[in-house]
């Protein structure tokens, strides 16, 4: 592999190089699809997948399935659901109310 193969979404796809210019490659070509795609309807074959999920933005029922059946299946990652939750007690924290600004009592 030459210097002239890095950048290129082949060669972070075919080579797996995960440098700078190749990972920014991949990410031009996954923002560019993924607009493209938005703008058209969901070929009726593909619903039932979490990638038709998170692709297309399908919220129909057998895609939603497929999707949270994934999360399941995937360690680490936290539901949708619980993620809230944790970025409510986030604002909570950040209130403008200090708890710690109690005045002592002597
Ligand atoms: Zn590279
Ligand atoms: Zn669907």
């Amino acid at each position: 592999m030459s210097a002239d193969d890095y950048g290129y979404l082949s060669t972070y796809t075919n080579h797996r190089c995960r440098c700078v210019e190749c990972r920014k490659a991949n990410a031009e070509y996954h923002r560019i699809s993924k607009i493209r795609r938005a703008g058209r309807p969901v070929p009726e074959h593909l619903h039932g997948s979490a990638g038709t999920y998170g692709n297309y933005g399908c919220r129909c029922r057998p895609c939603t399935d497929a999707w949270e059946a994934q999360l399941r299946r995937t360690p680490g990652r936290r539901k949708g659901r619980t993620r809230r939750r944790i970025l409510l007690r986030t604002l909570t924290v950040l209130s403008p109310f200090p708890s710690t600004s109690k005045p002592l009592s002597a």
